[in-house]
């Protein structure tokens, strides 16, 4: 995970938020890399959720909304976690998480040494177990309180209580109050979905672990609405639509270039499942950090529609033409995090290995996700003609792509560089590209594509670059590619 962190800050991908004052606790800013990747997430994710089906619309609703809303669907309630307090040095604890911590030890067994024991092992030399604070050793911890993670914020210019409401801690919950208006407007029939992607905030006790869990993150959300009377290839539409967007997020993960091996689904226990949910399973991802959550795919059952009729008074259902009556529909909810996906594909992607006694870093994102696709870099900066034709390719192919030029090194060096931040092409102009008149050499008008993962290189010419990018971009193979062309020395 250091690794990781550093390499965020030190390529512009990720900066602790208001470093200059000393950061705050748990929040991140997206750098110039880091907002390209994060876009190329959300933006393939909408694609192909929203845009490529038909049985899918999207929206973006308010982060604040009314207070009730939060009422009806049991936050207020019960959006809590356990927290207890350590007596001695007063910091605080999830009591569920505490034993996910390393914990400091003073062991009495060595003349009381101090021990850091790794996360919910005893220690070597006494065989205790935590029992005490694990951040100072020395303290007894609370017995747990209830702690609501919703942040409250006011409305209007007078802080009381009438004018209270929330920051919101989910998306789902703009969709639930917005069915009637979608289902009406889109004249949409069951089964359909509404996606959303936005900002929620959670008042987390122990937030950490970089971006895996901040105060502020971003959720990419679906709620697809079905109806429970009816069956699909012998099972409840319910279970059949469940077991359909479990499979497809795996395969939505795995497609961007998540590792099989780093992957797994687990199934919430009867004891762990929200009172509504009738099944929960999460997607877990082998993070640095150990298997955790990256997203949760929820059978909510008909639970918010009936809520938010019962506290507005409106009737959130759906009429069933075929059986002729008004049914409420069950929801299956795909819930992930923007912020933990893009953690997960940069743990991902990150890749050490040894090219002629050199290490060489490398990013190995998935071509969609890449922040930058293509870098354009002259061989002779001193040339005004190499010069000139690499910012010519840059404006030509920037239209589709984020392209950038790069001259401030050597060669070798700018492929490293391009190469630590994951961009999949290179593009280099070079002396016969543009030809030397003093050598009576005339210019092929052609370029040096490399490939960042096998380091690869084929000759181009400027006037086809267009067509390769969209054939390599969009999913075709170097190797393919590459065949079409002479290839050049590496
Ligand atoms: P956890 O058990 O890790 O607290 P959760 O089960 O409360 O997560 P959900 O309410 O199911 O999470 O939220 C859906 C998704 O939103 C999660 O799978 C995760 O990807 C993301 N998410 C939730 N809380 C955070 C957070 N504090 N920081 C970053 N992402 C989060």
């Amino acid at each position: 995970m250091d690794t990781l962190v550093s390499l965020c800050k030190r390529r512009g991908f990720i900066f602790q938020s208001s470093e200059i004052y000393g950061g705050t606790g748990s929040c991140w800013d997206y750098g110039p890399l880091g907002v390209e990747l994060k876009q190329s997430i959300k933006r393939i994710w909408w694609r192909d959720y929203v845009q490529k089906r038909s049985d899918m619309v999207g929206l973006d609703a308010s982060i604040i909304m009314h207070p009730t809303v939060w009422k009806a669907s049991g936050h207020v309630d019960n959006f809590t976690d356990p927290m207890v307090d350590c007596l001695e040095c007063r910091r605080r604890f999830r009591a569920d998480k505490v034993d996910e911590m390393p914990w400091t030890h003073y062991c009495a067994a060595t003349k009381g040494n101090k021990f850091t024991i790794p996360a919910g092992e005893p220690c070597t030399h006494c065989g205790e177990r935590r029992a005490l604070c694990p951040e100072c050793g020395k303290g007894s911890l609370t017995a747990p309180r209830q702690f609501n993670l919703m942040f409250k914020t006011f409305m209007g210019p007078v802080e009381e209580d009438a004018a209270l409401t929330y920051l919101r801690p989910e998306t789902a919950q703009g969709i639930f109050v917005n069915f009637e208006n979608v289902a009406q407007s889109m004249r949409r029939k069951l089964p359909f979905g509404i996606a959303q992607i936005g900002k929620a905030f959670r008042n987390e006790i122990t937030p950490g672990n970089f971006i895996f869990r901040t105060r502020e993150f971003e959720q990419m959300e679906i709620e697809f609405f079905v109806n429970p009377r009816e069956t699909v290839e012998g099972k409840p539409a319910d279970e059949y639509w469940h077991e359909r967007w479990i499979a497809d997020s795996l395969a939505w993960f795995r497609r961007y270039g998540l590792r099989e091996e780093n992957l797994r689904l687990r199934e919430h226990e009867k004891d762990e499942l929200a009172h509504y949910a009738k099944r929960t399973a999460d997607v877990e991802y082998q993070f640095p950090i150990g298997w955790s959550e990256l997203m949760g795919i929820a059978n909510r059952t008909d639970f918010d529609l009936k809520q938010h009729a019962q506290y507005s008074g409106k009737a959130l259902t759906y009429f069933d033409e075929e059986r002729k009556e008004h049914v409420v529909p069950y929801v299956i909810e795909p819930s992930a995090g923007v912020d933990r996906a893009l953690l997960a594909f940069l743990a991902d992607a990150y890749q050490e290995e040894e090219v002629r006694g050199e290490k060489r870093v490398v990013l190995g994102f998935h071509p969609e996700l890449a922040p930058i696709k293509v870098a354009v870099l002259p061989l002779l900066k001193k040339r005004d003609d190499i010069v000139r034709t690499a910012h010519a390719i840059r404006d030509t192919l920037s239209t589709h792509w984020s392209v950038v030029y790069d001259d401030t090194a050597a060669i070798g060096r700018l492929y490293r560089r391009q190469d630590e931040v994951g961009t999949p092409y290179c593009v280099t102009v070079d002396v016969q590209t543009v030809g030397d008149s003093d050598k009576g050499e005339s210019a092929d008008g052609k370029v040096t594509i490399r490939d960042r993962d096998s380091m690869e290189q084929a000759r181009v010419p400027i006037a086809a670059l267009p067509t390769v990018f969209l054939d390599l971009l969009g999913g075709g193979s170097w190797s393919a590619v590459a065949s079409r062309y002479p290839t050049a020395k590496a």
